[in-house]
């Protein structure tokens, strides 16, 4: 009985916290493909505005080149709308959201008023000597933005600098250099550690080790997104 209940019930929704360069996004990338997630990460996003070249872009360009924060009144109005836009019948990710206590409150007001629950959050814990070595190896694809690792076997490119999917070059993102990273590590013990707290006391975090293989990553993360 137990067991088809299971089979019918959609997965947990997923809330990634954690420093740059931890792999929220490649984690992302593997539930998408292979569990029907819906993906939604405020930095692809970002990146997207910045592409086209409007004058919000080239300020949003400015903020994340010296690795500060969008302002959360910009960001919460963001999200607000991509939540009202969820589909209904699949399970979602949300990738860079929130960053900060206000920001977490104001998620937790969006959820409620749009009726979603069975929400966790995973906390992808990775020390700052190992997050910088991620951050100058990493380079990700302008069209999909998967994000691929030169110092990292599990998510090399098949064939050096081209995306697997989209079959053109991969490039450095501008805010992955070590002055960039530092000021986004420190923002990120600032704006960001707290909300691990708020969440643990929530009873809704998971913590998962971001340095073991990313295989073992991906099965306690979907072990956990199935209770
Ligand atoms: P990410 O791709 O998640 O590393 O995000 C890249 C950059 O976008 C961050 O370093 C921030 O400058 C900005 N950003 C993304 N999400 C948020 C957020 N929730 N609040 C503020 N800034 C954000």
């Amino acid at each position: 009985m137990l067991l088809v209940r299971r089979g019918l019930d959609k997965m947990k929704n997923i809330i990634f916290i954690a420093p740059p360069a931890a792999g929220k996004g490649t984690v992302s990338d593997f539930l998408v493909r292979n569990c029907n997630y819906e993906h939604i990460s405020t930095g692809d996003l970002l990146r997207e505005e910045i592409r086209r070249g409007s004058p919000l872009g080239e300020e949003l360009d400015k903020i994340i080149k010296e690795g500060n924060l969008v302002s959360d009144e910009f960001m919460i109005k963001l999200m607000d709308e991509k939540i009202k836009a969820l589909p209904k019948d699949k399970p979602f990710i949300l990738d860079g959201f929130p960053r900060t206590i206000k920001q977490a409150e104001s998620l937790d007001k969006m959820l409620v008023s749009n009726n979603v629950t069975n929400n966790m959050v995973v906390f992808l814990d990775i020390a700052l000597e190992d997050a910088l070595a991620r951050v100058l190896g990493r380079i990700i694809c302008p069209k999909c933005g998967r994000s691929y690792n030169i110092n990292h076997e599990e998510v090399k490119p098949k064939v050096d600098n081209i995306c697997d999917d989209c079959g053109i070059e991969l490039e450095k993102r501008d805010d992955d250099t070590e002055e960039s990273f530092k000021i986004r590590f420190d923002s990120y013990l600032t704006n960001t550690k707290p909300i691990i707290e708020y969440y643990e006391k929530k009873n809704m975090l998971k913590r998962v080790d971001a340095t073991i293989p990313l295989s073992d990553i991906f099965q306690i993360i979907k072990n956990e997104a199935n209770k």
